[in-house]
């Protein structure tokens, strides 16, 4: 594996056990150059490619009742405490009110973080990829699942504890676990070939690796061999765990697999899959990358884990065949 995926740098330590005590938290909140980044909406403030970080001034001008503040962690470079606040229950009239009071500079941008993952720097990306899977916790868990009260913040934002004190359930964030797999065929006159599938959910001309959730009571193998057969009808001769990517749109794990499958007679699944493409290295290198203008065949940008598979399989068969 050649350069790290993204969104798995970050450059934080996490504080485990610092961060359940509260007295080590407020203490944090009041240091002249703590980190505070700013979400909206599931949007991130970002300045040339950096989040943008609120001054000591600008926090203590912030309406502390309506946002959710949640510690990430000690920057590993200057050892500040790093916190994202999300002001997500403001209407659009409180933001922009909020936005002229506390001076936010002019040529500071809200941005969807999926779409500007490709602009901001490794670290970067992944200190926001993890607030925004804490945010989407904290959004999507207002409420006990047992008893239906208010849930109470703990430990900085990194638990929950139901307000009934009958019930008193502590919750935590959640992680989804995805399967996504690279698949390989060598035919009967061996030529090697991987399979990538048009998707119902993917626009234009991309075409990309099969993926799907893992169920409960399943292990991660027994998933890829399920998926396999679902989407495109194949048996699963061999399957290789690669690598893995924290995925936070809203709670994914991705666990990359090499796959290798006994025949090339696909059977689709229409609900999932428009088509699919049995491609070698060389058709690989004269595709497009996803969102190109062009009509060409694309491929996933090149921050996937989707991407990463069709690369480091492309590098493979290059080696293999040289
Ligand atoms: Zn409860």
């Amino acid at each position: 594996m050649s350069k790290p995926l993204l969104l798995t740098q970050m450059s934080l330590d996490r504080c485990s056990s610092a961060r359940k005590k509260p007295e080590w938290i407020s203490t944090q909140l009041t240091k002249p150059n703590t980190h505070f980044f700013v979400s909206y909406q599931g949007k991130f403030l970002v300045n040339a490619g950096q989040l943008v970080n609120l001054t000591r001034t600008q926090y203590d001008q912030v309406n502390h009742n309506r946002i959710t503040c949640i510690f990430l962690g000690k920057n590993l470079h200057d050892d500040q405490a790093v916190f994202v606040l999300d002001f997500s229950l403001l209407s659009e009239e409180q933001w922009q009110e909020l936005h002229n009071r506390v001076r936010l500079q002019c040529s500071d941008d809200l941005v969807d973080l999926r779409r500007a993952l490709s602009e901001l720097s490794v670290e970067v990306a992944s200190i926001a990829g993890f607030a925004n899977a804490l945010i989407n916790w904290h959004r999507s868990h207002q409420f006990c699942g047992y008893c239906g009260s208010p849930l109470l913040d703990k430990e900085a934002g990194h638990a929950k504890q139901c307000s009934d004190q009958v019930c008193a359930k502590l919750v935590f964030p959640r992680t989804d676990p995805v399967v996504i797999m690279i698949i390989e065929h060598t035919d009967e006159i061996g030529i090697t070939r991987c399979l990538l599938a048009g998707h119902q959910r993917s626009q234009g001309q991309v075409i990309s690796t099969l993926a799907g959730f893992v169920d409960p009571g399943e292990s991660i193998e027994e998933a890829v061999t399920r998926e396999v057969f679902e989407e495109v009808g194949l048996i699963t001769t061999s399957v290789r765990y690669l690598c893995s990517q924290p995925w936070p749109f809203p709670a994914s794990l991705m666990l990359g697999f090499h796959v290798k499958v006994s025949s090339n007679n696909t059977t689709i699944d229409p609900d999932e899959i428009t088509h699919v493409k049995w491609c070698t290295a060389q058709d690989i290198a004269s595709f497009s990358d996803w969102g190109s203008d062009d009509d060409n065949t694309q491929i996933p940008g090149k921050h996937s884990i989707s991407r990463y598979l069709i690369d480091w399989w492309c590098k493979n068969q290059l080696n293999v065949s040289k």
